[in-house]
């Protein structure tokens, strides 16, 4: 399984999963629906799938059109957000699976940016193969997403899950924010040497225009201040020790930002 992204709007990317093999593709969070069609018609690929994370107009805006172009396709998205995903067919909830190009995918339910928020995990399956976690707008490269449907309780126990994952995992996360999120999490975590080196990079790279996407699970444990609650040091920076306590603060922090 081959992950190509695609950058739309100002700081969307759409992954499109390509399985060589078969010529067959399916497609995460197509926002808009042209740019897929003219990457599918380079690849000389099929569209058999749309896996749709949530219901956001960014992450399922190119549904219909690419429903229309390949009737035979299956919908994907999760149960709750049932009548607010275009086209939806099949509605999945934690522990649910999936395939694509004879990889099983799982399904984590990661509710806190929105109620129905699903996260899609292809585990590897060679020796030598990474595992992919396709994660919306849940966990950001640095960041989190926004709390637009859900508590700060629920945001927690969602990331939880996303940072047991292995370390090498890659994090296809739908928005390039990276150099914002490190900006606030520098505000918060100064003393951070890997934070620090990792800030470098990213202004680096996108200096020279490149994508900070895919990240990993085993970079952003160490320097993403929402996957750190238990940190004495971010403790310190927001004053409290519970750990909801410490993550309600600080994504109120990075909306003030
Ligand atoms: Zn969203
Ligand atoms: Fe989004």
């Amino acid at each position: 399984m081959q992950v190509n992204r695609i950058p739309v709007l100002s700081d969307n990317y759409i992954f499109l999963l390509h399985d060589p093999q078969q010529n067959t593709a399916a497609v995460v969070d197509p926002a808009l629906a042209q740019p897929v069609l003219e990457r599918l018609a380079e690849l000389g690929a099929q569209l058999v799938a749309i896996f749709n994370t949530h219901h956001h107009s960014d992450h399922v805006g190119g549904n219909r059109q690419l429903m229309q172009r390949f009737p035979e396709i299956c919908v994907y998205g999760g149960a709750e957000d049932r009548g607010r995903i275009p086209g939806q067919q099949v509605f999945l909830q934690e522990g649910d699976r999936i395939k694509f190009a004879g990889r099983v995918g799982e399904v984590f339910f990661v509710p806190g940016h929105t109620s129905g928020h699903i996260a899609y995990y292809f585990p590897p399956t060679v020796e030598g193969e990474t595992g992919e976690l396709f994660c919306g707008d849940t966990l950001f490269a640095g960041g989190c997403g926004k709390l637009f449907e859900g508590s700060p309780a629920q945001m927690l126990d969602s990331l939880s899950k996303l940072r047991a994952l292995p370390d090498e995992t890659r994090i296809w996360c739908a928005h390039e924010y990276t150099l914002k999120n490190l900006q606030f999490a520098l505000s918060v975590d100064a003393q951070n040497q890997d934070l620090q080196t990792r800030y470098n990079q990213v202004q680096a790279a996108r200096h020279r225009g490149e994508a900070t996407v895919p990240s990993q699970v085993g970079i952003e444990k160490l320097t993403n201040p929402f996957l750190r609650w238990e940190h004495p040091s971010l403790q310190a920076a927001v004053k409290a020790q519970e750990p909801v306590k410490t993550f309600a603060r600080l994504r109120g922090m990075k909306d003030q930002f």
